[in-house]
């Protein structure tokens, strides 16, 4: 089944107390207070993908780095890609411009410097990168970053980027060209239903996910499916939080495992630098010639 192009596998490195569902019930203070568990769960992610010959995208916190540099270099040495996910997995949406270039600036120096290798890709927490905040562009592109994967071509509450193309495509600033990977949505009938993975892969069915990266396919466009390391930690301690965001957080969860294991069996999967080497900037805009 391994006949078309690969597609984009990323995850973004965080703790299962650091999500945003959970930050108007678990303070930033109390963080140092849970026991870590990231380095369980991302080793169990590169078995997966050496399992199946599988690279990918780790878009790690820079909050990270000091307590998980040997794990920080496992990634790299496994042949994966380190990104940045930001420092202190702030949305977009509550930082000025210099708070956010400090956050993209100090997470690329300290993952650069632990990695021995360029980090060149940044993916905003919780998507939030959302209209009005394209300024952010300007400062990945001044603080020598390439690409951007934070925008979902959806409308929700709080994040999604509506009508972005759903392909790779170049986003041209006065300050250079950033190449955009946004998230991966299935079109049915006119609308867009995120199929991208996190919390929509463990809650929708399967093969949504699975119609989803066989039509980019179709179209001759990787599409990029992303997950967090908690979502495969089916025993992780079950925090005090509001119903909804259990349900968000914590539905699903027995399953994920299998899923990406199927997942990685049924299609080929690269880091976005992969692609990148492999797909210079003339296959961009080939990606971006197709009508979606
Ligand atoms: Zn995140």
């Amino acid at each position: 089944m391994h006949e078309t192009a690969p597609h984009v596998f990323s995850v973004d490195v965080e703790e299962y107390f650091q999500v945003s569902a959970f930050d108007g019930s678990i303070d930033r203070a109390r963080w140092p207070e849970f026991p870590s568990r990231v380095a369980a769960s991302v080793d169990w992610l590169l078995e997966a993908l050496e399992q199946h010959q599988a690279r990918g995208t780790f878009f790690v916190l820079g909050c990270l780095v000091a307590q998980h540099a040997s794990l920080i270099r496992r990634i790299q040495d496994a042949g994966h890609e380190i990104a940045s996910h930001g420092w202190s997995h702030r949305k977009l949406t509550s930082l000025s411009r210099s708070e956010f270039r400090e956050e993209i600036r100090s997470s690329k120096d300290a993952l650069e410097w632990v990695a021995g290798a360029p980090v060149f890709g940044f993916r905003a927490p919780s998507f939030s990168l959302v209209p009005g905040l394209e300024w952010a562009f300007d400062v990945l592109l001044e603080e020598g970053y390439r690409y951007d994967s934070s925008l979902f071509p959806i409308r929700r509450p709080g994040y999604g980027y509506p009508g972005t193309p759903q392909r790779p495509h170049e986003i041209a600033r006065r300050g250079g060209t950033l190449i955009e990977f946004p998230m991966t949505v299935l079109t049915v009938a006119g609308a867009q239903l995120p199929a991208a993975g996190g919390g929509y892969f463990r809650h929708f069915p399967y093969a949504v996910t699975r119609a989803a990266l066989a039509s980019y396919a179709r179209r001759g466009t990787p599409a990029t499916f992303y997950i967090h390391p908690w979502e495969v930690d089916p025993n992780q301690p079950r925090l005090p939080v509001p119903a909804l965001q259990r349900l968000r957080h914590y539905g699903g969860i027995g399953q994920a495992r299998q899923r990406v294991l199927r997942l990685l069996a049924e299609f080929r999967f690269t880091s976005i630098a992969r692609l990148m080497r492999t797909a210079p900037a003339a296959t961009m805009r080939a990606f971006s010639a197709f009508a979606s």
